[in-house]
């Protein structure tokens, strides 16, 4: 997702990561800071000590949003889910979990430790500027305990919508979740609700354009489509690996596929297998050993009026760790593989023993006709 983030350090073994888009906010927080917070909260100064106490605003902001995100990453660990790192950008921090939590009442804690993070730093900020208010009455440094409270009070409490990838979204599907003990179903209702508030956030921020406000606005608008398609992404994974869970390749192979020999020429392979038996990957075997396979892409590079005289032998692709996997592939490997090589079809062989073949249209259409039942299912309970 950020990989253009850059790693500043390593805490308690996770990887903290800085988008470039942080630099963006953190700039426009400095510049807001200086030049119209401070002057407004402790006027008469220099604009040096009001840049000052921004950056020291902008410092503890910046370690605020990293003890949130840390919270959820220890407290990740603690129930056996592995984080892939924490990293900041331009809508605050991400701690990036390598896997989805197991029971609801783990993703309730994961997700909850955050906002009490925030809550407690807001807490402790404003005891700091109550007590720097009592030690030194005029002192800068005390608005700036009280400014870090409150922007750790905004960040709880925002935290709290209950909107994916928002804390709170995770709080509420986690109670779905328990209720239904049904984490797809829940993960469907909680992305529903999730969009009403990203449509009322877009709306409102579209409204706020014109009339008064116009930065916070498309902020706000911009919040609105990031919550949005994170929302739509995360139901799409969840699906996916509901479905595809402890399915192997063997399961979702078409077995028995049409074959072609090496000695059959092009035409034959054109008008007698693929038109015939509407296919555009066709493996070619000899007797029992699977040699590989011939597609459109491989008739494409000969020319039309060769193709009564070129034989499949003479052309077509053979078998290699690229387009060939066993059946005993996890789906959602295979669903990694695709996404990382784009290649969409593959040889399923036991050695060189063809067992079937597998494409993404298979995965794509297993996932279309689960989701349909589950939709069917659904819309009977709620009637
Ligand atoms: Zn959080």
């Amino acid at each position: 997702m950020f990989s253009n983030a850059i790693k500043i350090a390593t805490l308690q073994g996770f990887d903290i990561k800085i988008d470039p888009s942080w630099a963006l906010i953190a700039a426009l927080i400095t510049w807001s800071l200086s030049t119209q917070f401070f002057p407004m909260v402790y006027p008469g100064a220099a604009f040096s000590v009001y840049l000052t106490l921004a950056l020291l605003a902008v410092l503890g902001f910046f370690v605020s949003l990293i003890l949130h995100e840390m919270s959820h990453s220890v407290v990740a660990r603690r129930f056996g889910v592995e984080i892939k790192g924490i990293t900041l950008f331009i809508f605050g921090g991400v701690a990036e979990l390598g896997s989805e939590p197991e029971t609801a009442i783990s993703e309730f804690w994961i997700a909850i430790a955050g906002p009490l993070m925030s809550f407690a730093l807001a807490f402790g900020f404003w005891l700091m500027a109550q007590a720097g208010g009592l030690l030194a009455h005029e002192m800068a440094l005390n608005h700036v305990f009280a400014y870090l409270a409150l922007i750790n009070l905004v960040l709880a409490v925002f935290n709290l919508i209950p909107a994916f990838p928002l804390d709170g979204g995770r709080i509420f599907r986690a109670y779905l979740w328990s209720r239904s003990r049904n984490l797809l179903q829940a993960t469907a209702t909680a992305t529903r609700i999730s969009s009403y508030f990203a449509y009322a956030l877009i709306f409102f921020g579209l409204v706020g354009l014109f009339s008064g406000n116009p930065i916070a606005s498309l902020w706000q608008v911009l919040i609105g489509v990031f919550v949005l398609m994170a929302a739509k992404g995360t139901y799409a994974h969840q699906l996916q690996s509901a479905a595809f869970k402890d399915k192997t390749v063997a399961a979702m192979m078409t077995p028995d596929a049409v074959t072609a020999g090496p000695e059959k020429s092009l035409q034959y392979l054109a008008d007698e297998v693929m038109l015939p038996e509407r296919k555009t990957f066709v493996p070619v075997i000899l007797g029992n050993v699977l040699l590989g396979y011939a597609d459109t892409e491989v008739l494409s590079r000969v020319r039309r009026e060769d193709w009564p005289t070129t034989r499949v032998g003479d052309v077509y692709t053979p078998v290699d760790e690229e387009n060939t996997i066993g059946p005993g592939m996890p789906a959602a490997e295979l669903m990694a593989k695709i996404s990382a090589t784009g290649r969409r079809k593959f040889l399923v062989a036991d050695g060189r023993q063809l067992l079937g073949v597998i494409s993404l249209t298979d995965l794509m259409g297993y996932l279309a006709v689960l989701q349909d039942i589950r939709l069917q299912d659904g819309q009977k309970k709620r009637s």
